[in-house]
């Protein structure tokens, strides 16, 4: 039989089936058109959004955090060369719209879907099963190859491990640029950061790279703050079960700031419910930071929002990856940011069900996938 695709290459994937179930099934990646760039993918960070990602419409190649190889490049690239180590990002910048011109490469109109310009690259591109099937976030990283627009990619420097470097684009740059970029923390601040999971311990790395004088994380977990301390939480309590409008714990960040509140808090959960919370926690005329990307109703009493408290919802830490990319790798080398001590476990594709399930039971900070031992 004749392929549609001439040049694909096989290529081993999980396909969510949009029912809350995947499968690992082979599927044929063509080769790059214009300014599209194939890659060999080497490590795949597991992220909540991957597990939401289960019911969205499918079949759909899942994961949206990635680091690989430049496997084939379209006669239309000419700053990425076959072989090279790259990072794989989702919020995808076209570099000229109005967003990505104002160094907000995360809102860019085209990944918003507000321009006409398709962020994805040209269909079909992947093959299952005799027909043509999308990619997570137009990347697809739980799959031996990615096929995905050039400007998605930015080189990694060929002594950053791909099983590390992995994980930077999503919950790292949500967390350190939320703190660096949205909040804009200033040394001898303060910051409450309540939930201490991937992006929380990200946000406290921030904060602590930032200067900030007072880190306070809250959580419900003693190992979680254990992690937390670690990562440079100056402060940790522990939210107790019958604690559930935080007054023990408000009682404590006031203790702590001269019966003020903090100057920052975050919100890194991951449970809606608590989209308000981070208000208590700060002073007059502080910052709310809610990085759970809640949707549907919540309620919340407009006393927490007195007074001139301003909230924020940012977007991925409100990363313009050609300045908050290399920012990341050069605190990485200086051992300002640590990234090995954020990942958990390591796991080969064929395991992604239990990556997933260690996710849900909070048991890992960070799962990845790792598609080629030999070469991470
Ligand atoms: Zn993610
Ligand atoms: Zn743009």
């Amino acid at each position: 039989m004749k392929s549609p695709m001439p040049e694909s290459v096989p290529s081993l994937a999980a396909i969510g089936n949009g029912r809350g179930g995947f499968e690992i099934a082979s599927t044929q990646v063509r080769s790059p058109m214009g300014s599209e760039v194939r890659v060999r993918m080497a490590a795949a960070g597991v992220c909540h959004t991957d597990h939401q990602s289960l019911n969205w419409d499918g079949p759909l190649v899942l994961g949206h955090e990635g680091a690989g190889w430049v496997d084939a490049v379209g006669p239309d690239v000419s700053h990425l060369v076959v072989g090279q180590p790259v990072l794989l990002n989702w919020a995808i910048p076209c570099g000229h719209c109005l967003p990505c011109q104002q160094s907000h490469g995360h809102l860019c109109d085209r990944t918003q879907g507000l321009s006409k310009e398709s962020p994805s690259v040209a269909s079909p591109h992947t093959e299952w099963q005799q027909q043509s099937i999308r990619r997570s976030f137009n990347l697809g990283t739980f799959s031996e190859y990615a096929l995905v627009r050039s400007e998605a990619l930015t080189p990694l420097p060929a002594h950053l491990p791909m099983h590390e470097a992995c994980i930077l684009g999503c919950g790292v740059m949500t967390g350190v640029g939320s703190v660096i970029n949205s909040a804009n923390v200033q040394a001898g601040e303060s910051v409450v950061v309540l939930g201490c999971g991937g992006v929380g311990l990200s946000v406290i790395q921030g904060a602590r790279i930032a200067g900030a004088k007072t880190i306070i994380a809250l959580d419900k977990r003693l190992e979680s703050l254990e992690r937390a301390r670690r990562m440079g939480a100056t402060h940790t309590w522990r939210i107790e079960d019958n604690d559930a409008k935080f007054e023990a714990a408000l009682a404590h960040v006031r203790s702590l700031t001269d019966e003020r509140g903090a100057d920052y808090a975050f919100e890194a959960t991951g449970q809606h419910s608590l989209a308000f919370a981070p208000l208590k926690f700060i002073r007059h005329g502080g910052v709310a930071l809610q990085l759970s990307g809640a949707h549907g109703e919540v309620s919340a009493s407009m006393l927490d929002f007195w007074w001139d408290k301003r909230y924020l919802t940012p977007l991925y830490g409100g990363c313009h990856p050609p300045r908050d990319f290399p920012k990341l790798m050069r605190w990485i080398d200086e051992g300002q940011l640590d990234v090995a001590s954020m990942i958990t476990r390591h796991y080969p594709l064929s395991q992604l069900q239990e990556a997933m399930d260690d996710m849900l039971a909070g048991t890992n900070i960070k799962g990845v996938i790792v598609f080629d031992k030999d070469r991470t």
